[in-house]
């Protein structure tokens, strides 16, 4: 069993070409719609009084939304803008509401969960809260530039209380404050977590344990309209694919970057969360032995 837990939030996403105002996002959404094509999962977060029934019933066609607690207030939102690039992003505004002060509990039918992740979202929760799992085999977190710049120390803390780490590239250097990222995987791997995983948008990702990389490219596309997500995404397609194999081998765990990679593509296609929405086992199929023909020499 799967459970993911993090942020769900309303977004207002910048890109040159469209700005989206009011969309649903949130780490754990984009985790827990990505990981439901491999395991359904069980989703944990909070939302607020103004937060739409029609993202309700979406959550509700991919999760189980028993762990969902609707508060009173406003749900967490975020704004951010992206460069020309696509590839560097600004955050505007993060506003906590709801997600400040909430307490979450697991529920009893998501107790037994194997597979655990914590997407990004307050660190010291995170570390609360994997503590509430009776079974678990792998978990892994994720964090954000906010969080480091306002609770660097409960960040670390986190790190060392998971399996495995996956984190962006700026992030990791901003955290460790190094820039090369074979230094700054040994640093967050120092900290107490066995696996690192660095995404480096466009350009794939690097899985680092013990003492060796496992680099995988991005799946190459031409139209990249919304990079939103695209990092959830790759943790959720991850952690479910794992899930789904129930297994913890290293071959299963480097087999799931390449998943990531996959359901980072899918996300980045179109605005918001449409990327994942319309996709189907068999597309994700298609495009993963596209992906291996392409890497295949
Ligand atoms: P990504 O593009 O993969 O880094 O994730 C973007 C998502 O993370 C957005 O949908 C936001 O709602 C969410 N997010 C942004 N900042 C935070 C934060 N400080 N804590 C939790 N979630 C956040």
């Amino acid at each position: 069993m799967l459970t993911v837990f993090g942020s769900v939030a309303i977004d207002t996403i910048r890109t040159p070409s469209r700005v989206i105002k009011n969309a649903l996002g949130g780490a754990a959404t984009y985790a827990a719609v990505s990981s439901s094509f491999f395991q359904k999962p069980g989703l944990i977060a909070v939302v607020g009084q103004d937060f739409p029934k029609k993202y309700q019933n979406m959550l509700g066609r991919f999760v189980n939304t028993k762990g969902v607690v609707h508060a009173n207030g406003q749900t967490f939102r975020y704004d951010g803008s992206y460069d020309q690039t696509l590839s560097s992003r600004k955050t505007n505004k993060t506003e906590l509401n709801v997600l400040k002060d909430f307490k979450p509990i697991v529920p009893e039918e998501y107790r037994r969960s194997e597979f655990v992740y914590l997407a990004n979202n307050d660190p010291a929760q995170n570390t609360k809260i994997i503590k509430e799992f009776d079974r678990v085999r792998f978990s892994m977190c994720d964090t954000i530039d906010f969080w480091i710049s306002t609770k660097r120390n409960d960040v670390i803390k986190m790190m060392g209380v998971v399996d495995s780490v996956v984190i962006n590239d700026e992030e990791a250097r901003l955290l460790t404050k190094t820039h090369n990222l074979i230094k700054a995987a040994k640093r967050i791997m120092g900290w107490g977590t066995k696996f690192v995983i660095i995404k480096k948008g466009e350009h794939g990702s690097l899985l680092f344990y013990d003492d060796m990389v496992f680099p995988s490219p991005a799946f190459s596309l031409e139209n990249i309209v919304d990079p939103t997500g695209a990092g959830d995404s790759f943790a959720g397609g991850m952690i479910g694919y794992l899930a789904s194999k129930n297994s913890t081998k290293i071959s299963s765990i480097r087999e799931a970057t390449t998943y990531g990679n996959v359901m980072g593509s899918f996300a980045v296609e179109r605005y918001g969360i449409d990327g994942l929405v319309r996709l189907n086992r068999s597309r994700i199929q298609d495009r993963f032995r596209r992906y291996k023909k392409m890497m295949h020499f």
